[in-house]
């Protein structure tokens, strides 16, 4: 048992919580909260989730609770609804045999809640709190680790990491997450495990990486991934680069803004954006939904825009381009990648130039879109007599690039005229 208070963890229990492992325990049920939220709240950080581990097998905690979801049942996993929250309430579980490095072969209940900690993945993540008792349970000395910042395996990280090829990648972004350091132990537990690692599927990889994005500093993880090798198994364009290169990428995936996550992806993937093809193809492997890939994908082809956009009609081909809705964190990417160049100061100006030109357009309402033209596609065929076809987008289309160039073109009489020639030369 621990020598801390457990008052942090009292007065951050939710009541559902308490209600709901006091319903347990009049039962004749033992109930700890466990886990991510044991930490968090350790850490004075807010709970995410709440999740209790029982003595109560699956099909008790179902007949207890009026309203359940048995969401992992074949793992002891019943989702308890109550007072409006989900709860996942999990039986306590030994384990044994990973024979595909995935998921355990055998599951079994009736384990102690020591054997449950013991099967956890790092000693911060293994720390239980009995709210009956007020007590916490916390056999693997994850407080100290708590208190030193240190991401350690419960016991033999080489024997963890070949029952999971998981885990080491939840080292590289709890490392980033909580802002730890990685035990020395552990780490050198990784590469020997990495064709566990290779088995992980991408979808669970991509889940991780997200989770490392939205960290303060994701580089904390990724410097991780890169000296074991872990980079090299997902990601082998980004372990290609050199040392001062990568470094520089880390300089820019921390500064990159944190929303949305293609910032950061597009931070990552900088050195190849020339290879935009090559990117594409590696987050297709990764599962990065295509609004992911695509807004990534969108900055690295912005990536000159700043050097190249000197006038007004430069930025309204940049926001045309780009989308006005997406241009302000698309610069904010490229001013962190600015910063991170040895000539900073030029580079990082003409970016915030580019900014400034930006939303002189937007407050103007200049156009920039086929949205903002004096004319519509009624107006193209009624002033060409045809229906509906290709032509009316085309001849939008030139409007626009005409009316980019100087707005003060943007005027009803003066498009319908010009609308009138495109149309006759479009049904040439
Ligand atoms: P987060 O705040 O990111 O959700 P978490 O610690 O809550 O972190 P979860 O993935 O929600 O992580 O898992 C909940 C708990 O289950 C962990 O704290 C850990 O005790 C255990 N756990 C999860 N995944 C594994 C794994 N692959 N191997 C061993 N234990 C695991
Ligand atoms: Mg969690």
């Amino acid at each position: 048992m621990s020598a801390r208070s457990t008052a942090p963890l009292g007065r951050a229990l939710p009541k559902g919580v308490r209600d709901l492992c006091a319903t347990l325990s009049k039962q004749g049920h033992d109930a700890w909260v466990v886990g991510g939220c044991v930490r968090d709240v350790l850490m004075g950080r807010t709970a995410s989730d709440w999740d209790v581990a029982t003595t109560a097998l699956p099909a008790d905690v179902q007949r207890i609770f009026r309203r359940t979801i048995p969401t992992g049942i074949d793992h002891g996993t019943v989702t308890v609804l109550l007072g409006g929250e989900k709860y996942e309430v999990t039986t306590l579980r030994g384990e044994s045999g990973y024979a595909d490095g995935r998921r355990p072969d055998v599951v079994t209940f009736g384990a102690s809640i020591d054997e449950d900690l013991g099967r956890r993945d790092f000693t911060v993540n293994a720390i239980a709190y009995h709210p009956i008792d007020d007590a916490i349970v916390d056999p693997w000395h994850g407080e100290g680790d708590l208190e030193r910042r240190v991401i350690r395996a419960v016991r033999d990280p080489r024997e963890r990491f070949a029952e999971d090829g998981l885990r080491v990648l939840r080292a590289a972004r709890f490392v980033a997450t909580l802002g730890f350091e990685l035990d020395p132990a552990t780490e050198a537990a990784i590469r020997p495990n990495l064709p566990t690692y290779a088995k992980v599927s991408p979808e669970r990889v991509r889940e991780e990486w997200l989770k490392a994005f939205r960290a303060a500093e994701p580089s904390r993880a990724f410097r991780i991934m890169r000296r074991t090798g872990m980079l090299e198994v997902h990601a082998p364009l980004l372990a290609s680069v050199d040392d001062a290169r990568f470094e520089q990428a880390m300089t820019r995936l921390d500064r990159a803004p944190r929303e949305p996550v293609a910032a950061r992806v597009a931070a990552l993937a900088w050195d190849h954006r020339d290879r935009r093809d090559e990117v594409d193809a590696w987050l297709r492997a990764l599962r990065f939904s295509n609004r992911e890939r695509e807004a990534a994908l969108l900055v690295l082809a912005h990536a000159e825009a700043p050097s190249r956009a000197l006038d007004a009609p430069a930025s309204r081909r940049f926001l045309r381009s780009v989308g006005p809705s997406e241009a302000f964190w698309v610069l904010e990417t490229l001013e962190a990648e600015a910063s991170s160049r040895r000539d900073a100061t030029q580079a990082v100006e003409a970016v915030r130039a580019l900014r400034g030109r930006c939303a002189e357009v937007l407050d103007r309402g200049e156009p920039i879109d086929l949205r903002s033209l004096a004319i519509t596609g009624a107006d193209v065929m009624r002033l060409s007599g045809r229906g509906p076809g290709r032509y009316v987008g085309e001849v939008l289309e030139r409007l626009l690039d005409e009316v980019i160039e100087d707005p003060s073109r943007n005027e009803a009489a003066t498009l319908a005229a010009r609308a009138s020639e495109l149309s006759r030369e479009a049904s040439r």
